[in-house]
């Protein structure tokens, strides 16, 4: 190679979806800078995605196979996994075996193992990681819209004149579009109100800062509800021609919020605060509200998207530019899990179980005569059945559950006492020391495929560096093993463009327009228009000549009747409240800098600089009490575990309420994941685990 190359192709992190151009040079190495055309970042890219090019060495990757820790052959490897799946299979039934992947795999890597689940072993216990992120939006949205849409796009951020941030540090986890909703605050005067517990970056940059006690959002929004009804501010014409369920529901949410005095007692906070919160709403038509993990990392999560969604249907703010609600999503390829029913309570193509018709027809699509018929085990399910032994063979796909999982010790004993674990990844992690097979997985530069951001955009993840080792990409890997548990027909993909034309064909198949998630008028790209691919928005059907952009504008709804539905919910107590023996609420998220369990950003000493150790966060009252001064080494303990961080004493936490990042694992800092302090507990409809509000105590270490 002498000349230098670029190559146009999609950030791996976060759900805003960058556009990424990678510049190899002669000598190999790889410069990264920010796509100008690309419609999410228009040629930014921030902290984490403008040190991409650094993350690339081969440092602590997975470059063989290994069984039972010594380097093997690609056959071995795959006939190894291959039999002792089958055999586990014929001996306990296809709900003895799972698979759990992750948000970071590519739509085509991801439709694959689906299909093998679901539709050729026989069983939906295939589960993601993206269900610790954003399985609340997606159970809210089925019950409100009949389907999970998310009707706006970004430039709705930049046509609004109220923004809603609930539960998000948009700043530091949606870096890109936090500064294009700070463009428009300069420049349009866009009104920002933050809702989140913590003062957080975000929080620092608003009009208003709800700091609200944590868990309290569904009485907030009942309250909001009710004030919207109160003040004429509904839209009865909407509500009457769209709708149902309205009237149960305001009267569930007066109930629950009858006057701002009892919202703001409820909410601890500054009744004139909620007041002018509600004034802004009732009387700015384009209003958006933002929502992510602070809202679906509960054991409420569904209910709180819901009370925010019954803001949005009451005022018909849906889908019309400059307003509607909008789930933002934690990971690259969330969306494109959800597209391919890489969740275990999803068939494929956004069609579930709960339509007796989908299994038969995947089933024909497939010819797949045993496709399962029943939702498998969810995330934190699917671990406890490891540990118990109703799972004996797992595979774990670009993921780390040893460290990230509620509950993680007890994670790592299900992984130690499995019969069969099999993992493939790019990079050694703490998971993969439970490996009984570890496959060495394609990392970002090497694989090719799409995936979908936040705002419905599908981009091209592209190639641009050779494979090292016997590295292959997760859809290949996925296809060889299924061909040899006996599926070699189903399972003989050429590439990714041939999985991607598969995919876009099921999204149409036998679909009258019943389902808005539809890309059929891609099922005919050729290898090479698959290649020049340029981002372009779902749904794409047959026919037409553009993704469409917004969407339910209309006031059709794809439920039976075409009404959205009112969900009428109130306020719960915290499902794990605070005791004498742990009287601290912890909060867990991300940090500005860092990625999940930073086997990537981990590697970046610039990255690294700003948080170079665990550390959790205190209010100040809270670290005199216990005689804590800022730097100390403290221990968190929780019902389920311990950690050991410093203590940074700031004025971001309420009182009575601490914060810890969730991204050191063992690989950076022993005993400080996150995961071992959280509970198992979860949102009794989309299964999503309670993260935000785990009772701890936090000491003292004493000096050595
Ligand atoms: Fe990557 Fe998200 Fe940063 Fe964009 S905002 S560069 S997608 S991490």
């Amino acid at each position: 190679m002498t000349d230098a190359r670029e190559v146009r192709t999609a950030c791996p992190y976060c759900g805003v979806g960058c556009g990424v151009q990678a510049r190899v040079a002669a000598d190999g190495t790889v410069s990264v800078r920010g796509d100008p055309g690309h419609p999410a970042n228009a040629g930014k890219l921030c902290s984490k995605g403008s040190a991409l090019g650094e993350t690339l060495g081969l440092d602590g990757r997975v470059l063989h196979p290994e069984i039972a820790g010594r380097r093997a052959a690609w056959d071995d490897a795959l006939d190894l996994v291959a039999r002792r799946f089958s055999e586990t299979i014929a001996q306990h039934g296809p709900d003895s075996v799972a698979f759990y992947v992750s948000g970071q795999l590519l739509t085509e890597d991801y439709y694959v193992a689906n299909k093998l689940m679901k539709g050729f072993i026989g069983s939906a216990n295939i589960d993601t990681n993206s269900r610790l992120c954003m399985a609340s939006s997606v159970a809210g949205h089925k019950r409100a819209f009949g389907e999970d849409i998310v009707p706006g796009v970004y430039a709705d951020f930049e046509e609004a004149d109220l923004v809603v941030l609930v539960g998000s540090n948009t700043a530091w986890c949606h870096p890109i579009l936090y500064q294009r909703l700070l463009a428009a605050w300069a420049e349009r005067g866009t009104r920002i109100v933050v809702i989140d517990p913590r003062r957080t970056a975000t929080a620092a940059e608003c009009d208003l800062h709800l700091q609200l006690k944590p868990g309290t959002d569904v009485l907030l929004f009942n309250g909001l509800l009710a004030h919207l009804a109160g003040c004429g501010a509904v839209d009865q014409a909407y509500v009457a021609a769209h709708t149902s369920g309205f009237d149960a529901t305001l009267g569930l949410a007066v109930a629950d919020a009858p006057s701002v005095r009892r919202v703001a007692d409820g909410c601890d906070l500054d009744p004139a605060d909620v007041a002018t919160f509600y004034g802004w709403f009732a009387s700015t038509e384009r209003t958006v509200t933002v929502y992510s993990q602070g809202v679906n990392q509960s054991a409420h999560g569904t209910d709180k998207v819901n009370a925010i969604l019954n803001c949005h249907l009451a005022t018909g703010r849906i889908g019309r530019p400059g307003m509607g609600p909008f789930s933002v999503t934690g990971q690259p390829n969330a969306m494109g899990g959800r597209e391919v029913g890489g969740l275990a309570n999803q068939l494929a193509a956004h069609m579930g179980f709960d339509d007796p018709s989908a299994p038969e027809r995947v089933g024909r699509f497939w010819n797949a005569p045993d496709i399962a018929r029943r939702p498998g085990l969810k995330a934190v399910d699917m671990f406890e059945a490891v540990g118990d032994g109703r799972i004996k063979a797992l595979w774990v796909m670009g993921t780390n559950p040893a460290v990230s999982m509620p509950d993680a010790g007890k994670v790592r004993a299900a992984l130690k006492t499995c019969q069969f674990v099999v993992v493939s990844d790019v990079t050694r992690t703490d998971t993969s020391h439970f490996a009984d097979v570890l496959l060495p997985a394609a990392a970002w530069g090497e694989k090719d495929g799409t995936v979908t951001n936040s705002e419905r955009l599908i981009s091209r993840q592209k190639s641009f560096l050779p494979m090292p080792g016997d590295v292959s990409p997760d859809w290949w890997i996925v296809s060889e093993v299924a061909r040899r548990m006996g599926f070699a027909e189903a399972f003989d993909h050429p590439g990714p463009a041939a999985i991607f034309r598969e995919h876009a064909a099921l999204s149409a198949f036998e679909n009258d327009g019943a389902r808005l998630f539809d890309i059929g008028g891609l099922a005919g790209l050729t290898d090479a228009e698959y290649d020049a691919l340029v981002p372009l928005h779902w749904p794409f059907p047959i026919g037409a000549s553009a993704g469409a952009q917004r969407l339910l504008g209309d006031g059709l709804f794809p439920t039976a009747d075409g009404r959205a539905r009112f969900v009428a919910v109130r306020q719960e107590g915290a499902a794990l409240p605070v005791d004498a023996a742990f009287p601290l609420v912890l909060n867990t998220g991300r940090l500005r800098d860092q990625w999940h369990t930073m086997t990537r950003t981990g590697r970046v000493p610039r990255l690294m600089a700003n948080a170079p150790e665990p550390a959790v966060e205190l209010n100040a009252s809270d670290a005199a009490a216990q005689g804590i001064a800022d730097g100390d080494l403290v221990r968190i303990d929780s019902r389920y575990g311990c950690v050991r961080a410093k203590a940074r004493i700031g004025i971001g936490q309420r009182m009575g309420e601490a914060f810890l990042p969730m991204h050191w694992s063992g690989r950076f800092a022993a005993n400080a994941a996150a995961g071992s302090l959280s509970a198992p507990v979860t949102d009794p409809f989309s299964g999503q685990p309670e993260l935000k509000h785990v009772p701890v105590r936090i000491m003292r270490e004493p000096v050595a």
